[in-house]
């Protein structure tokens, strides 16, 4: 091969990577658009080579949720909501932490009139779970949750006790009633405008903590239930909600108080009411968390406590 040929060769090849670094992926038809040469790389000045070798920060973007398919209406295909006026949207809480810690939720997300009955579905699927066989052989009715399936806030506790287990429903016994106060008297809500879960569905007997196989077992009918509801806030009642759902044995003292994520929800932690009817003085630790959620959420904070 001689120099002459040897010279067009690479110019051809430094025509296909100028091309490529153009963002071109095949070869246009026609003449060549001309590119101005490569430049020489300049040395940089003494004081600016520490600099010029830290990464540049990297913006990354927020992960996204899959986006439905809109249904069609008779007027056409219905138009996709604008987008929030920032002057009148509610304050974005400050996360601690990294969005990225942990994949957003992969599944579709579901037009909210097919939430209630893939609920419902779910729930049935629930009633016939026999993947714990002490949780199974003791229950008397499973729990799977209840309440609006396009709810903006989901609480989720540990598991049924005795009253929950006798009537199928969460959070009815006496800390129900105090959750109840937390859910109407302090943050101006209704039961029925939130969803209310636990992480196990069956009651562990005597009230015990569920073992981490049973948490194992179970954790996936939660997990779809948030895929269904897509709720905006989660609050986390008590340190084994807490601790399953934020994958950490932080000390409930250190989880609660400050924004966390799950799977890009902003989530709160907070005492289980449980454990306020046996701790009052933490009640108003409470308030406290519960007044982070009602100013993301953009409800007015008025005088009134958590539960008394
Ligand atoms: S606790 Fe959950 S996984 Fe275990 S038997 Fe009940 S529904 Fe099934």
């Amino acid at each position: 091969m001689d120099a002459d040929h040897q010279r067009l060769i690479r110019q051809v090849r430094q025509r296909l990577e100028a091309l490529t670094r153009a963002g071109l992926d095949r070869i246009p038809l026609g003449p060549l658009p001309e590119f101005p040469p490569v430049q020489a790389a300049q040395p940089l000045p003494q004081a600016n080579r520490a600099e010029a070798t830290e990464a540049p920060p990297i913006d990354r973007p927020e992960p996204q949720e899959a986006r439905p398919t809109l249904p069609t209406t008779a007027q056409g295909p219905r138009r996709r909501p604008s987008p929030p006026n920032p002057k009148t949207a509610p304050a974005i809480p400050t996360m601690l932490g990294s969005l990225f810690d942990e994949p957003a939720i992969a599944e579709p997300v579901l037009p909210p009139e097919e939430r209630p009955e893939a609920l419902r579905v779910l729930a049935e699927e629930i009633a016939g779970c026999i993947r714990c066989e002490i949780l199974c052989a003791n229950r008397t009715n499973t729990v799977p949750g209840e309440g609006n399936a396009t709810a903006r806030l989901m609480f989720v506790g540990e598991g049924p006790g005795q009253t929950e287990d006798e009537t199928g429903r969460p959070f009815v016994g006496k800390a129900g009633k105090l959750l109840d106060d937390m859910i109407s008297k302090g943050m101006g809500l209704r039961r029925e405008d939130v969803f209310i879960a636990n992480i196990v569905k069956c009651r562990p007997p005597n009230n015990r903590d569920p073992e981490p196989e049973e948490v194992r077992n179970c954790i996936g009918y939660l997990e779809r239930q948030i895929a269904i509801i897509r709720p905006e806030f989660l609050c986390l009642l008590g340190k084994p909600a807490a601790q399953t759902l934020l994958n950490t044995s932080m000390p409930m003292g250190r989880l609660r108080g400050k924004w966390q994520r799950y799977k890009g929800i902003p989530t709160i932690a907070t005492w289980h009411p449980a454990y306020l009817l046996r701790n009052p003085s933490a009640k108003k630790d409470t308030w406290e968390d519960l007044q982070m959620l009602m100013k993301a959420m953009g409800i007015p904070i008025q005088k009134r406590g958590a539960g008394g």
